[in-house]
């Protein structure tokens, strides 16, 4: 064997004469990307992701796969100048590949959850392995399904067919055929002991998924609450009619199993101070939510018979409310104004007459559509355009000044703002006044720690949720500003993995974000991608009767039968990508931060159109996610000598396709699978490994 010397990166190498670049190169232990090259098949150069420098002569950029290594080379195979190269390079592929790598419902869900991932399994039957499945990202589907704003459904493609998807029932649906079964969560081994002690603040979803996949780590994780049990505004907020203590409890409590220790009644700040913990743990995790209620703001909001709704449910959890009367009002217009309402509609057992107040239209309403129509349905009315002036007292009731309001033109952001309409003030007698206007974060403890803070809560680094002093970490409400659980549990998922690296000695970059291609929103899809799917309706939650839900604080919605379930789940298309996992399109676009907008439309001409051919038994053809590499084509050529795919068209139109518009079934293709294990995307794949993927 004849050797030569070169030279990579300043590394001097001796290599086989007669080698690539690329194959030098990988001896040498770099990792130079490629998308057409196949070590079994001819070179081709058709992608140039590998150019590497070859300094002298020309000093030009040339193809690793294709340029045999000469004595005395000096080569630069990774540079920023090549990094541009590629990423420039990718992008221009980025703008022509119409696929997503994720789900659109998986993407939008704040804790990522791989929900066709679980859906697949419970149409399988396997709903054990489908709520392991959730628990990777979000160890709390019980409490989740049932309170979930659900994002994933407003994204869900289905509703090109007919309507979403149940997601968010099916993963309550999931949890509660669990606990049937275990009688609780299936709690994964905790890794080794590390030694390490992480103090968290706050038993709310933040906090708790913080704790849960810490304890997972091998960590051992104390976590300090003032009130004497957990969930934070979960049990303390939301009403026992939508979230039964039993469903948090069996969730919340397993942490005490895995090992997480819980100290209850311990207000940090107040009876023990947080630099304390700060210096007898290795980190400290605020998820502290936002606590305090936002307030009126007018005269009167003082008075006995006034009350901020998130008092009035925490008092109403703890099963002991006040009297309100028989006309309450409720000022407000999110779901914290909603269950205030319906929480004293059930109180008053029927008698009490409960009407929300808004300033602004039904347009703006931010409360879930879902939760208003419930209301309503329950008998609660609701006023818009409508804001209170001002409080007085009236006998023994209250009586409350209010203005009719009226809308703005819209300003430079969109806004309309509401305004008093002149001479329309009112009053109204009432016997209680429920003040919903939101919550704020409370300052003091970042205060006692010298975090800084922003408008809406504790400032932290966006992706890993560290606050500027190390080994210190805020996550949920206290760190977005009020918001949803769902964004609260990931928040807490994401922290942990920081903490984790933290406490590693790593460097703390946060929870890996990867490339994710998107084939756009709903409206700007081919109806050609539904065709193949008959309608087929919605499974509908069974729930209590109306005299029932007026009266009682029982759980509205009873859960879906096993049977219908699975039905539901054969409703999902299973959009995402076959080959998330192994796609190298994907893998250098997250590597090389590809941006598939910068040449893409709108920006600079059309994306390729959809078109799959699915005529064959065991290959599957998405023209639509090709890059035009080619290497399919050598590999049906070079192994089989059967030309079945061809580049058809020219320029821009350039398809790599069966020839002549004909599907791949009509061809000689026996299956064989060679094209499929060159090709870098998801452009032609085994049907087998499609499925299991
Ligand atoms: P929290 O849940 O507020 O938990 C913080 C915890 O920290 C609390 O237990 C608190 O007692 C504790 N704590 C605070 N300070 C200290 C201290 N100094 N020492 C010790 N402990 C401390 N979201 C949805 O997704 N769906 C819904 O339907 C929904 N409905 C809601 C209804 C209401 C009435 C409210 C108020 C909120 C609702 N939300 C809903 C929002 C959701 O509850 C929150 O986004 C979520 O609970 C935030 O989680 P967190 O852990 O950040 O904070």
């Amino acid at each position: 064997m004849s050797l030569v010397n070169i030279t990579i990166n300043n590394q001097p190498m001796h290599v086989e004469a007669g080698s690539t670049i690329l194959q030098a190169a990988r001896q040498g232990g770099f990792d130079i990307p490629t998308f057409c090259h196949a070590d079994h098949l001819k070179p081709f150069t058709s992608c140039f992701i590998c150019a590497v420098k070859v300094h002298g002569g020309r000093d030009t950029l040339v193809p690793s796969c294709a340029t045999v290594v000469r004595e005395g080379m000096l080569v630069t195979v990774e540079d920023p100048e090549l990094d541009a190269s590629r990423k420039m390079c990718i992008n221009l592929l980025l703008s022509d590949h119409c696929g997503d790598c994720l789900a659109p419902c998986q993407s939008t869900c704040p804790s990522g959850i791989d929900i066709p991932g679980f859906l697949a399994l419970l149409r399988e039957g396997k709903t054990a392995e489908a709520a392991v499945l959730i628990r990777e990202q979000l160890p709390f589907p019980g409490v989740l399904g049932r309170i979930c704003p659900r994002p994933c459904e407003d994204a869900c493609r289905r509703q090109k067919v007919d309507e979403p998807i149940a997601i968010c029932n099916m993963k309550r649906h999931i949890a509660d055929a669990e606990k049937e079964r275990f009688g609780g969560p299936q709690l994964p081994t905790p890794a080794p002991a590390t030694g390490k002690r992480v103090a968290i603040i706050g038993a709310g979803p933040a906090g708790m998924s913080a704790a849960y996949y810490l304890r997972l780590a091998g960590h051992q994780v104390r976590v300090y609450e003032r009130h004497p049990k957990s969930g934070g505004m979960l049990r303390y907020g939301i009403p026992y009619y939508r979230l039964p203590e039993t469903a948090l409890e069996t969730e919340f409590d397993a942490l005490t199993t895995l090992g997480v220790e819980l100290n209850f009644g311990v207000s940090v700040g107040t009876d023990i101070p947080a630099k304390k913990l700060e210096q007898d743990f290795d980190a400290l995790i605020l998820g502290i939510g936002a606590q305090g209620a936002t307030p009126l703001g007018i005269p009167g909001e003082k008075l006995p018979g006034v009350w901020s709704g998130i008092d009035y449910l925490e008092a109403a959890a703890e099963q002991k409310p006040p009297v309100l009367g028989d006309r309450v009002v409720v000022i407000g217009g999110g779901n914290t104004a909603i269950d205030c309402a319906r929480t004293a509609l059930r109180e008053g057992k029927g008698k009490t007459q409960v009407s929300i107040l808004y300033r602004r239209s039904r347009e703006e309403m931010p409360a879930q559509d879902v939760e208003i129509a419930e209301a309503l349905h329950e008998g609660v009315t609701i006023e818009y355009l409508t804001a209170p002036k001002e409080i007085v007292q009236d006998g023994d009731g209250l009586s409350i000044t209010l203005n009719r309001m009226e809308l703005t033109a819209p300003d430079a952001s969109g806004r309309r703002s509401p305004v008093p309409v002149p001479g329309s003030e009112y009053q109204v007698r009432v016997s209680a006044v429920l003040a919903a206007l939101g919550q704020q974060v409370l300052p003091d403890l970042a205060r006692d720690l010298g975090l800084e803070t922003t408008r809406k809560g504790i400032k932290t680094d966006p992706q890993t949720y560290q606050t500027g002093r190390p080994g210190i970490f805020a996550c949920g409400d206290c760190q977005s500003g009020a918001a949803t659980a769902v964004r609260a549990v990931g928040s807490g998922r994401k922290t942990a993995c920081s903490v984790d690296q933290y406490l590693s000695g790593l460097s703390v970059t946060g929870e890996p974000v990867l490339f994710n291609s998107s084939m756009g929103p709903l409206e700007d899809l081919s109806p050609d991608m539904f065709t193949e799917y008959a309608p087929a309706k919605r499974v509908q939650m069974p729930v209590i009767s109306d005299a029932e839900r007026r009266s009682t604080h029982k759980e509205v919605e009873t859960g879906i039968q096993a049977a219908l379930a699975v039905k539901e789940a054969e409703r999902c298309l299973g959009c995402g990508c076959d080959a998330k996992k192994d796609c190298k399109l994907r893998q250098y676009a997250t590597r090389y931060k590809g941006d598939q907008e910068l040449f893409g439309p709108p920006a600079v001409g059309g994306r390729r159109g959809y078109a799959l051919d699915a005529s064959h038994e065991q290959i599957k053809m998405e023209v639509h996610k090709c890059i035009n590499c080619g290497a399919c084509v050598r590999a049906c050529a070079e192994i089989k000598g059967l030309n079945v795919l061809a580049y058809v068209n020219r320029g821009f139109m350039t398809r790599i396709q069966v020839p002549f518009g004909r599907s791949l079934v009509d061809t000689a293709c026996d299956g064989c699978g060679e094209c499929t294990k060159v090709c870098p995307t998801a452009g032609i794949r085994s049907r087998q490994v499609a499925t299991a993927g």
